[in-house]
């Protein structure tokens, strides 16, 4: 009898992870993750999703970002019945990005059908799937708690561990069992974060393992230490408040902006920056920050020292306020007093952040601050590579206000750090490391990294392929 896997997508490039496992005809999805992208490319590599969604036995989520969870509610639609596994906090996350892609593609749908209507062209586009059929994926969930080993069905064992890349994120260590009896076990990494992140526990040891599927997004890459971030953020407050202006900072909705509260919480309270106001002008952070607040089992030692054993929540202080209306968020470009706005989406491309910049990016006295990645083409990479116009919403816009970076936020190890995050496990019985999700450099490098390391049968998951274990 046979046990195989193989990827349906994040081979050889970093979206739409999608990984089977095969255990005599009895399939297993590890994430069910859209592809980003190009439009019309995403667009049709979404919709192909996986062969026979009903026949699909469960599927075993790693961790809530849109990558990994984001074409569950298609799956469902498609007729998918089965269980989906995942911690808590995924869960409630990934209700978060689903809904919000479902109310995306609606508003996309309703957008691009008025465009080709000015054109008199015609338009069939579509949405995957709509709030109902994420509301359907939501409800097949079953969470396991890290460290609950648990027996999903008849011939595969689960457990999940601490990734350390978002909250709730989980390596999956999966026991599988053939008709014959023989026994694999395969670890799943997932997104493998990095140590001395703010607020969540560093990756986690993984038990021993006979095939490991590990990420690559930074095969070829070596970040800034983490240690350095809230340093830098005192600085480039302190800078910008001596000028009397004010700090935009587009950050992603989940979990860099959480990063970012704790942070300036920790220096409110250390006396580093002065007490001025500091906002969340994004409705999907404000929620999302409500599910962190919940999810308690998730946060490190340094977060339960700090704030949980003072009876102090990390992301509550004076000078913290979400705004939740429009009103508050028309406010925000009145005021003319130093303050903290954060706010989405993070590259800038959508979301109030776009509001911030016209009021603001054209004062000299104001910062914007870079903390997460900017995709080719978007109007972020556009801000950060210094360019001297901008246009935003159709109109040009001088860059006058001061421009600043923090490369210390990634929520991805680099190849340095998923090596010391495998060298502490026992290698003994580790037969073959597979790696997905990285671009063909990434990936070749980090194979080629590894190789170095003593591995000897490291390879590099090619899209639909098949390997027996
Ligand atoms: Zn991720």
């Amino acid at each position: 009898m046979a046990i195989t896997l193989y990827s349906e997508g994040a081979a050889r490039e970093v979206t739409g992870s999608k990984h089977v496992l095969d255990i005599d005809g009895t399939r297993y999805l590890v994430d069910c993750g859209a592809f980003q992208g190009k439009r019309d490319e995403c667009d049709r590599k979404n919709r192909a999703l996986v062969r026979d969604p009903e026949s699909i036995e469960a599927v075993i989520l790693t961790h809530a970002h849109f990558d990994h969870c984001g074409l569950l509610p298609l799956l469902v639609k498609r007729g998918f019945k089965g269980n989906i596994y995942s911690t808590p906090a995924s869960r409630d996350l990934a209700n978060l990005i689903m809904m919000d892609s479902a109310r995306i593609q609606a508003r996309d749908a309703e957008y691009l059908g008025k465009q080709a209507a000015k054109k008199g062209g015609s338009f069939n586009w579509k949405p995957m799937y709509d709030e109902q059929d994420a509301v359907e994926a939501t409800g097949q969930f079953v969470t396991v708690s890290y460290e609950r080993p648990i027996q999903i069905s008849r011939d595969i064992k689960l457990k999940f561990r601490d990734a350390g890349h978002i909250l709730g994120s989980a390596t999956a260590h999966v026991t599988a069992t053939d008709a014959d009896g023989r026994t694999v076990r395969i670890g799943f990494s997932g997104d493998l974060g990095r140590p001395d992140k703010p607020i969540i526990r560093d990756p986690e040891l993984m038990d021993p393992v006979d095939y490991l599927l590990v990420e690559s997004t930074y095969g070829d890459r070596r970040h800034e230490s983490t240690v350095d971030a809230m340093e830098r953020l005192a600085q480039v407050v302190n800078d910008t408040v001596k000028r009397g202006g004010k700090i935009i900072i587009p950050a992603f909705a989940i979990e860099r902006t959480q990063e970012l509260i704790y942070y300036f919480h920790m220096l409110v309270d250390l006396g580093r920056i002065p007490k001025i106001p500091i906002w969340v002008d994004s409705p999907m952070a404000v929620n999302a920050t409500s599910i962190f607040m919940v999810h308690p089992e998730c946060f490190d030692n340094e977060t339960n020292e700090a704030f949980i054993k003072h009876h102090d929540n990390p992301f509550g202080f004076n000078e913290l306020h979400f705004s939740t209306s429009v009103d508050d968020s028309k406010m925000l470009n009145r005021l003319d007093t130093p303050a903290i706005i954060m706010s989405a989406d993070g590259m800038c491309e959508a979301g109030r952040i776009q509001h911030h910049l016209i009021h603001n990016i054209s004062d000299p006295r104001n910062t914007i601050l870079v903390v997460g990645y900017m995709a080719a083409n978007t109007l972020g990479r556009r801000i950060r590579d210094g360019q001297k116009e901008v246009r935003i919403h159709g109109d040009l816009f001088k860059v006058k206000a001061k421009v600043e970076e923090i490369k210390a936020f990634s929520a991805h190890s680099d190849y340095q750090e998923t090596w010391e995050w495998m060298s502490r496990m026992n290698l003994s019985s580790l037969k073959t490391v597979f790696l997905v999700h990285g671009e063909d450099e990434s990936v070749e490098a980090q194979k080629k990294f590894l190789e170095g390391k003593g591995l000897k049968d490291v390879r590099i998951v090619e899209y639909g392929q098949r390997y027996e274990l």
